[in-house]
């Protein structure tokens, strides 16, 4: 059984102590914010997407053409335009429904592609897309083809809406470690420019983060960068142990070291990256609301933080949506948000001539 977090108490004391502000002082802090939102929304800062699930990206209308398309039946909480779910566990089973529809590389490229013009639209100058090779697999898709489909994506968002990626194959916790395996195997033998990491979703609490050793290895030894799920549900020690035992860079969600200020405070000081999906959290329950998610302590502690989208089309945000949030409900300064934009380029899976070019886009 998959457990939402306790909620966090410390966005009640940061509230706390901007109330002792003298009220001329708090209410022009609070226009600040308000304006700053408003400009985020409206005139589309630079920012960078480094945990969007190409499953996750699937626009509702899209996936109701491509079920047309393939003679496949969508289920009715994915039809009219919006996915409906109300709990995780409908959230997983919609995911797992509507994900059946892509049967093809064009596919895979359309998804891409339309998700990647979207949000160039809107600032967003950079995207790391997740894939799952094992479900594209038992769609009818190999890897190989996978592969094909989002570099030829990448190049060409690259080449038309001045958008950048990368792509991260992912296993799956809760079909286990001999899967894995077989993940990274296949990913070690088809090198390609555009494939920078390795990475594990799934079910946080099925089998032991130590049997995925093995694959993480020979990802690392195959030169991609690494990250897990961990930390969305599971605790802070779990998190810790991740990053040992699988050598990770960076960690998706990883919210719950907030609750043990040593363990946030160790791994920032290791500068591991954390993945932080707000519309995510909240959504699903791992965090009680915006105004309470657990990136404003992570943030004071010093953590590398990047704003992420995590499944964009099923939490209905976009990367620009994030960063309105953040700014909104966390009341960040304009100095924070700069600072999580370049945190998030310096734990960006790509190369040093893609992190220098992304860094000039703050400054102009
Ligand atoms: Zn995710």
């Amino acid at each position: 059984m998959w457990v939402s977090r306790q909620e966090s108490k410390f966005a009640h004391t940061c509230l706390r102590k901007k109330s002792q502000l003298p009220l001329d002082q708090h209410i022009a802090s609070r226009a600040q914010t308000s304006t700053r939102s408003l400009i985020i929304e409206e005139a589309h800062p630079p920012t960078v997407d480094l945990h969007c699930h190409l499953r996750g990206a699937i626009a509702p209308a899209h996936a109701e053409e491509l079920a047309w398309k393939h003679s496949i039946a969508l289920p009715k909480a994915a039809a009219n335009g919006r996915y409906c779910f109300s709990t995780f566990e409908e959230f997983l089973t919609l995911y797992d429904q509507v994900g059946h529809v892509i049967r093809s590389a064009h596919d895979l490229c359309d998804v891409a592609t339309r998700y990647l013009e979207t949000v160039s639209n809107q600032g967003t100058c950079y995207v790391e897309f997740m894939i799952s090779p094992g479900h594209s697999i038992a769609n009818g898709i190999d890897f190989d083809s996978q592969l094909a489909a989002l570099v030829d994506a990448f190049d060409l968002a690259q080449a038309e809406f001045d958008v950048f990626g990368s792509i991260i194959a992912t296993c799956v916790r809760h079909r286990g470690p001999e899967e894995a395996t077989d993940i990274a195997e296949m990913c070690a033998k088809r090198t390609h420019p555009r494939l920078r990491g390795f990475g594990l979703t799934g079910n946080e609490h099925k089998f032991h983060i130590e049997e995925f050793e093995g694959p993480f290895m020979v990802a690392q030894d195959a030169g991609l960068s690494l990250t897990a799920h961990v930390g969305e549900w599971g605790n802070a020690q779990e998190v810790l142990r991740a990053v040992d035992v699988l050598n990770l860079q960076r960690v998706g969600h990883g919210i719950s070291v907030s609750d043990e200020p040593n363990i946030m405070d160790e791994l920032s000081e290791r500068k591991v990256g954390f993945e932080v999906c707000l519309s995510s959290n909240v959504q699903l329950g791992a965090s009680a609301s915006f105004k309470e998610h657990q990136a404003l302590k992570m943030l004071e502690a010093g953590c590398l933080v990047a704003l992420s989208t995590d499944d964009p089309a099923y939490f209905d945000t976009t990367p620009n949506k994030e960063l309105f949030l953040a700014s909104k409900h966390l009341e960040l300064p304009q100095a924070r948000l700069d600072q999580i934009f370049s945190d998030s380029i310096e734990i960006a899976f790509c190369d040093d001539a893609t992190k220098s070019m992304l860094y000039q886009r703050a400054s102009r």
